[in-house]
């Protein structure tokens, strides 16, 4: 059983690939703290409006409202009357989100941070891995293998169809973009342009030294 701190706030992160239910999950978390007529606020980094500029939504829908902040410190100001905050997307905020994150905790906050904990090329993404470490409590979440349908762990980024190389941009939106949850077997990167003849070591599939 986990037990809550009780007297001051505390972090937790919630992490995984694309699909795995980040969003579903923070979502559930929010929903009942609203229930325990606690004071919410969740927030999403301004970039990300795929499907909405004021919500969270997940894969599958569900949706809340939520604010769009640009910056970690907006994010301080917003979360300066409640009780639980909940950031979604985490990954695509700056490493000053850690030092705001954990101002918050130390001020008697419940921070809730949803986010990818690697990018396509399964590095570690943003400020993720700190939070993750200075976390009270860490949930790793796995979606099912678009592929296999084994547990994936991994997001598989194609470009018109073909594994994205491994020096592509980390934040693309652009026509032909598609993501795969996968498995660490099924798991793709291409190889870079122009060491293509070169790097065939890092054929597929790609596994970090
Ligand atoms: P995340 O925020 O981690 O990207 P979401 O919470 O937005 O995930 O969506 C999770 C939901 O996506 C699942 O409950 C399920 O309905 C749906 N889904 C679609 N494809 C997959 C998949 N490959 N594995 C697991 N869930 C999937
Ligand atoms: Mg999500
Ligand atoms: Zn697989």
């Amino acid at each position: 059983m986990r037990l809550a701190p009780s007297s001051h706030g505390w972090l937790e992160v919630v992490c995984g690939p694309m699909f795995s239910g980040k969003s579903e999950e923070l979502m559930r978390r929010m929903r009942r703290a609203e229930i325990a007529r606690q004071q919410v606020c969740i927030v999403k980094p301004a970039i990300d409006d795929r499907y909405d500029a004021v919500a969270v939504v997940s894969h599958a829908g569900m949706r809340m409202e939520a604010r769009p902040v640009a910056t970690a410190g907006a994010l301080r100001e917003l979360a300066e009357d409640a009780d639980v905050v909940g950031v979604d997307e985490a990954h695509f905020f700056s490493d000053d989100l850690v030092a705001v994150v954990q101002s918050l905790a130390r001020g008697g906050r419940r921070v809730v941070c949803a986010g990818l904990d690697t990018d396509y090329r399964g590095l570690p993404f943003g400020p993720m891995p700190h939070l993750l470490a200075v976390a009270e409590f860490v949930d790793k979440l796995q979606a099912v293998c678009h592929r296999c349908g084994a547990a994936a762990t991994m997001t598989q980024r194609l470009v018109n169809g073909e594994p994205a190389p491994f020096d592509g941009a980390l934040v693309v939106v652009g026509a032909g973009e598609q993501y795969e949850a996968r498995c660490r077997d099924c798991h793709q990167v291409g190889i870079p342009e122009p060491t293509a003849c070169r790097s065939r070591r890092l054929a597929r599939p790609y596994h970090p030294a």
